[in-house]
């Protein structure tokens, strides 16, 4: 019998094969992967710096170890570079391996800045345990941290940092951060708090050119202001992996387009976590990955699953202004009404009705996540 086939082993991918493992002991499965296979959880990447913590301290298990307890074959440092969905097979490097279900895990790829400059090379990202390992290295000794993007990622490394001792700078576009989640009074909350440990904005501003300079870099602005400093990260966002299904002919818009039942366009290929689009929805997190991971399992050991996804708030690691946010199902309009005091902002997106279908809190008002959730309408019920 042909394996069940899983590319990446990033949290999706090894996720849906622990899943799998609880529902079928012994049918076979093999891992590829194009990094080492070490277990870690991603969500600790932006809140390490601060604890002092190294990759290896992040680190779970090493590729022999979760081979052994997913009874699975695990190949590290091996690029899927084609799917062949009619033989039914993959190819890595010369080595073409068979499957009878494949699943693609493939994660999502950091979007780089477009920048004039001599250092356009030096700018980092931060997406695996591997990257994070080497921007702990580069951040060394310096002082100075530029971030560009004030989106998720970049507000919670830009926390992150402050507290381990660097001055940061953040770029974004728009007038206010986290603009895509949050309404204007609570991404102000965000920067304030930002602001009070030491974090300074440059907002409605992008960056157009990355240099060396005598000490560390200088990064231009849009209207040629110019910030010293002696690393820069890019954090403007993540595009699933979609190329390699692409090829093959499975269809891809956003992410790799699956059914509730996480289903491509080609028969027995399946996807899930960073790198799909499942009914319509991108959602780059953790919580819909696991919700994805249980149903696909289920399918996978022979009970077709439909995935469910509840509400599921994101919790931003800002611990200057902590942040929940619940993004609004489907195609729901309504307003917020928003209440800001002492405890923070709480902003409710309502219907006419005044159903909840919605919300974003910062500070202590955070809190309160876990009962409104339970208000909220199903994303996918
Ligand atoms: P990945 O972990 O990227 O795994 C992709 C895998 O595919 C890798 O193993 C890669 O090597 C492999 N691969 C790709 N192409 C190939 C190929 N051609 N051949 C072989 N292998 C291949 N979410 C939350 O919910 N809460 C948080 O607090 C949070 N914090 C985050 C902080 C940071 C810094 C980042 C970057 C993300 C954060 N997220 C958070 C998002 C969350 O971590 C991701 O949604 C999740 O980890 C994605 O897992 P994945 O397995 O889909 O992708």
């Amino acid at each position: 019998m042909e394996p069940i086939v899983i590319i990446g082993s990033g949290l999706a991918g090894y996720t849906l094969a622990r899943e799998l493992r609880k529902l079928d002991q012994t049918v076979p499965l093999v891992i590829i992967t194009a990094d080492d296979g070490r277990y870690y959880s991603k969500p600790l990447l932006s809140n390490a710096l601060a604890q002092g913590k190294t990759a290896d301290q992040l680190a779970g298990a090493f590729a022999p170890a979760m081979a052994e307890q997913l009874n699975a074959e695990v190949l590290v440092f091996s690029r899927v570079e084609e799917i062949d969905p009619v033989a039914r097979s993959v190819r890595v490097a010369q080595r073409i391996i068979a499957y009878s279900k494949l699943v693609l895990a493939l994660g999502a790829d950091p979007v780089r800045p477009l920048l004039a400059g001599d250092a356009t090379d030096s700018v980092l990202s931060v997406n695996d345990l591997m990257d994070y390992a080497r921007f702990r290295e580069r951040i060394t000794g310096a002082r100075r941290v530029t971030i560009l993007g004030g989106g998720l990622i970049g507000c919670e490394f830009a926390n992150d940092l402050s507290h381990a001792g660097h001055q940061v700078d953040i770029v974004h576009p728009a007038l206010y951060p986290l603009d895509r989640l949050l309404p204007e009074a609570a991404a102000q909350d965000l920067q304030r708090g930002l602001a009070g440990v030491g974090v300074t904005w440059h907002l409605g501003h992008t960056a157009t050119a990355v240099n060396r300079a005598v000490a560390g870099y200088a990064v231009t602005l849009d209207d040629g202001a110019v910030i010293a400093t002696d690393a820069v990260l890019a954090a403007i966002g993540l595009r699933p992996r979609v190329t390699l299904a692409q090829a093959a002919g499975i269809r891809a818009a956003r992410g790799i387009q699956v059914n509730r039942l996480l289903e491509t366009s080609v028969a027995d290929v399946y996807a899930l976590g960073d790198c799909a689009e499942v009914a319509g929805h991108v959602l780059p997190y953790v919580m819909p990955l696991m919700a994805q991971a249980r149903a696909l399992a289920a399918t996978l050991a022979g009970t077709p699953t439909e995935v469910v996804y509840p509400a599921m708030p994101v919790i931003v690691k800002t611990p200057a202004c902590p942040v929940a946010v619940a993004t609004v199902a489907g195609e729901a309009t309504g307003s917020w009404q928003v209440a800001c005091g002492e405890e923070g902002v709480c902003a409710l997106y309502q219907d006419e009705g005044q159903g909840l279908l919605g919300f974003a809190l910062t500070g202590k008002q955070a809190g309160q996540r876990q009962a409104l959730a339970k208000r909220l309408p199903a994303l996918l019920p």
